[in-house]
């Protein structure tokens, strides 16, 4: 791995999580490098977005999340927001009926180093002429660099990103793909769930392959075939 990428900036160890009775995630483990991004793979109900609520401090949940050298796993998510976490989840959280500029203004900035509105329009340009349309009447691609665009005015530097390119147009996955790329550049340490593998593989540093709640299989850096062949074979249906 790149020496940038050495330091684990998120630590997660024997994440237990429930619903109700229910127990969703068994014990799962990995390491998220500063300055990468790391994606989770896996079938549906593998656990994946259940790992980032967790993170994030929205499941019922036991074990260790280790972010910056603190311990969260009792912590409430807007102490987890403070610290520097940000979540855009699947169904992407848009207000319908406020602006795009009314959106992405509504979030606090909780720490310092926010990115301004006009850089998060450099990085997503579709947004510039949509500032005074409704949430409402956003494509689903628009919805998701708004649902993205907005978490970064919060200071926040890593970023949990689920699916972000469910049931978008190739060209539109293309201009995310793009954006987080850029968002990695930039320093962003970014965790990505995703069912589209193409997309990911181009984006990431690490593959962490969750199934039936645990930890399969964890794969480094640029995959040759044997390695790609595994990772499609946890994801074939
Ligand atoms: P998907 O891609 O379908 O979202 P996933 O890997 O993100 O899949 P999770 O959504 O984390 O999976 O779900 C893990 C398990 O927890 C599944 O068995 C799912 O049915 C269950 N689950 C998820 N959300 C809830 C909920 N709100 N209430 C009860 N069970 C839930």
């Amino acid at each position: 791995m790149p020496e940038k990428l050495e330091s684990a900036l998120l630590r997660v160890e024997g994440l237990q999580a429930w619903y109700g009775e229910s127990q969703a995630l068994h014990g799962i483990g990995f390491e998220v490098p500063a300055g990468g991004v790391t994606t989770l793979l896996g079938r549906n109900g593998a656990g994946k977005s259940t790992t980032l609520k967790c993170i994030m401090g929205m499941a019922r949940r036991a074990g260790s999340i280790v972010f910056d050298g603190r311990e969260c796993i009792r912590s409430q998510p807007d102490e987890i927001a403070r610290r520097g976490i940000a979540y855009c989840p699947e169904e992407r959280g848009i207000f319908a009926s406020l602006s795009v500029m009314e959106n992405l203004l509504l979030p606090p900035v909780v720490r310092p180093g926010g990115m301004p509105v006009e850089a998060i329009l450099e990085l997503f340009p579709n947004l510039r002429s949509r500032m005074a349309t409704q949430g409402t009447k956003l494509s689903g691609g628009e919805q998701q660099m708004l649902a993205i665009g907005r978490v970064l005015r919060t200071g926040a530097r890593l970023l949990l990103l689920d699916e972000p390119t469910e049931g978008l147009a190739p060209v539109i996955v293309q201009q995310i793909g793009k954006a987080i790329g850029q968002l990695k550049a930039q320093g962003f340490t970014i965790v990505l769930v995703e069912q589209n593998f193409a997309f990911a593989r181009q984006l990431a540093d690490r593959h962490v392959v969750i199934e039936h709640g645990q930890v399969m299989d964890v794969l480094d850096g640029g995959l040759g075939p044997t390695e790609q062949a595994r990772l499609e074979g946890y994801l074939r249906v």
